[in-house]
């Protein structure tokens, strides 16, 4: 309730802008719209704007490549009281404010959440594949990775696919390109449709996960 207006200067051009509340902006472009709420007194307008941007970057083209069907409209909601890093759910993504403004290149991790979102799975998955999927989105779509200094690390000895985010966002491109083309979009699809199931694995690529993940250990690139 504190932050004063969004002022979006030459994005005013690009979108059609109503403040709703002081800290409430609705930011319109096209058909696509995001809510933008703030309680903080910490996100500066810059910081905002990328924010913004980035929704509005990103989102459009995964829910084209993705989940045609998925909501046109996201909530996002840098919240002081909310301590970690960020979560996500129906449209809505909740960012710790604080750690935001911390970390503010770290823009792309509202597009790990717009994943989340896009996504709209109808049952959980694996939680390791779900990250995984979701950094792969980052990976793909991000704006600010670089910036950020958000990278794929490489793989080591101690890492396992069931790590989860980065570290399966690498193994999962690293099938898409070298084993079978088409598997994030197949595995993403059966996960849609809640068919999903730990021999998908075999039926889509031949191989089953351990086995994939056995040539991946001594096959890293992905490049
Ligand atoms: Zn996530």
């Amino acid at each position: 309730m504190k932050k004063s207006l969004l002022i979006l200067s030459f994005f005013s051009l690009l979108l059609s802008f109503k403040a709703s509340a002081q800290g409430d902006q609705l930011i319109k472009r096209g058909e696509y719209t995001l809510k933008f709420l703030d309680n903080s007194s910490l996100i500066s307008e810059e910081l905002a704007q990328n924010l913004a941007n980035t929704f509005f970057e990103v989102y459009p083209k995964m829910v084209k490549d993705l989940n045609p069907k998925a909501t046109k409209t996201v909530t996002l909601m840098l919240d002081t009281n909310y301590k970690k890093v960020a979560v996500s759910g129906k449209g809505n993504i909740l960012i710790g404010a604080l750690w935001m403004s911390q970390h503010q290149h770290d823009t792309d991790l509202v597009t790990h959440e717009l994943m989340h979102v896009v996504q709209d799975f109808k049952a959980l998955g694996p939680e390791w594949l779900i990250e995984g999927l979701a950094d792969c989105g980052r990976f793909q779509y991000g704006l600010n990775n670089t910036a950020a200094d958000w990278n794929l690390p490489p793989l080591e000895s101690f890492h396992h696919y069931k790590f989860g985010y980065r570290i399966a966002a690498r193994f999962l491109l690293w099938i898409d390109k070298y084993q079978k083309p088409g598997t994030i979009a197949q595995i993403n699809a059966r996960l849609k449709d809640d068919s999903y199931k730990s021999t998908s694995w075999k039926e889509i690529t031949g191989k089953n996960l351990d086995e994939l993940w056995a040539i991946y250990s001594v096959n890293k690139d992905i490049d």
